[in-house]
């Protein structure tokens, strides 16, 4: 409960998350407050973590009832948050408009990855993607894919920002949607989320994933400059064409051009090429070894997905003995080709998964 009271109900007032410095500066101005409380703010916010303009000690009283009058720092609601037997966490998040996404912890020893969804829905339809199946598309603005995070680090008590040992330390744009199709507003969250004077999450701990927007590969390496993670799938465009539609427009050999060229290209910081097993479809020996020849000279490294089976899909995951031979030859090659453990399964962590049966309870709901 806020110290001050306010005429004004929360949906009246504008949210703070999401803001640059320069909006956040702007909106400071026109309520007659000093340029410098910028950072005071952006710190409490980004840095504290805190919701409650009444408790940013650092501000004058009336400058905090100000703030608590036209403005908001809110978070998506959450709709629901379950933690696997494995300690995976997911959260169901709705916005104010009804949408609903997926955000997936998955720990690891060493490190964990957070996992953000950059649209609600895909126009991608990759074949062998639940997230492809759901209708509704909309594009994710920065505040709902910063709100992801937020939410996260709530969870997990980590606020104020930790100097050293955190859960959140890696995000990887890797949730529902297409990042490179949400480009702008996928920009101006993580710029904030790596801002040093707040959540601080360096570019070398967030990947962004693209299913090969190719047009779009040379902005981010020139704006962002953050790892790329590249949804490869395939090895011949006959195949690819099939699997990530988009490859009809953007072939693998203009895909491989631009990850060429991509700045984060080089032998310490490599391109992540992922590669879903689908039995019999992409997982023969002829296949890995084209692989190898595909990405020689390049510095990459490849993230074997098991395939995760959804209702109606027409795929299957390859056996562990095949996962285990292609593998190795990727290895062989002189690939960094670790398989993905499935994590998270007694909590639908895979893509779209959650969201979809949520619909299908709330269509339950409506016809029962
Ligand atoms: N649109 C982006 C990011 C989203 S998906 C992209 O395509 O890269 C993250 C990764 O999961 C992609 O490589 C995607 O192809 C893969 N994926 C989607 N559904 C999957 C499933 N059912 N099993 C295994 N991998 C899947």
């Amino acid at each position: 409960m806020s110290l001050f009271m306010t005429d004004t109900s929360p949906s009246e007032r504008k949210n703070l998350i999401g803001l640059d410095r320069a909006e956040l500066l702007a909106e400071l101005i026109a309520i007659g407050e000093k340029p410098f409380r910028v950072k005071q703010l952006w710190h409490w916010i980004y840095h504290q973590g805190e919701t409650d303009f009444a408790k940013m000690t650092t501000l004058a009283k009336p400058s905090r009832a100000a703030l608590t009058e036209r403005f908001v720092i809110s978070r998506p609601t959450v709709s629901t948050e379950l933690t696997s037997e494995d300690n995976s966490r997911k959260w169901l998040l709705k916005f104010d408009d009804a949408n609903e996404v997926e955000c997936v912890f998955i720990p690891e020893e060493d490190s964990g990855a957070l996992c953000i969804s950059s649209q609600v829905g895909c126009t991608l339809n990759c074949a062998f993607c639940h997230t492809g199946t759901q209708k509704l598309v909309r594009n994710l603005t920065a505040a709902e894919i910063i709100g992801q995070l937020m939410v996260a680090r709530d969870s997990y008590g980590e606020w104020p920002t930790p100097a050293g040992e955190r859960w959140l330390r890696n995000i990887v744009m890797m949730g529902m949607g297409e990042p490179m199709y949400n480009f702008d507003n996928v920009a101006k969250a993580l710029k904030i989320i790596m801002d040093g004077d707040g959540i601080s999450i360096s570019k070398r701990r967030i990947t962004l994933s693209t299913a090969g927007v190719v047009p779009m590969m040379e902005r981010c390496g020139d704006e962002l400059d953050v790892n790329l993670a590249v949804s490869l799938h395939a090895c011949t465009d006959e195949l690819r064409d099939r699997l990530v539609p988009i490859n009809r427009k953007y072939p693998i050999k203009e895909l491989l051009a631009a990850c060429r060229s991509y700045p984060g290209a080089k032998n310490s910081r490599r391109i992540t090429f992922e590669y879903a097993m689908l039995k019999g479809v992409n997982d023969s020996v002829a296949d890995a070894k084209q692989l190898v020849r595909m990405v020689s000279g390049l510095p990459a490294k490849f993230n074997l997905i098991p395939f995760n089976p959804w209702p109606g899909t027409e795929f299957e995951c390859s056996s562990q003995a095949v996962i285990n031979t292609f593998s190795k030859i990727l290895n062989d090659g002189g690939l960094s080709a670790p398989v993905r453990r499935p994590r998270g399964r007694d909590i639908m962590a895979a893509c779209g998964q959650l969201k979809s049966a949520s619909e299908r309870a709330r269509r339950q709901k409506v016809t029962a």
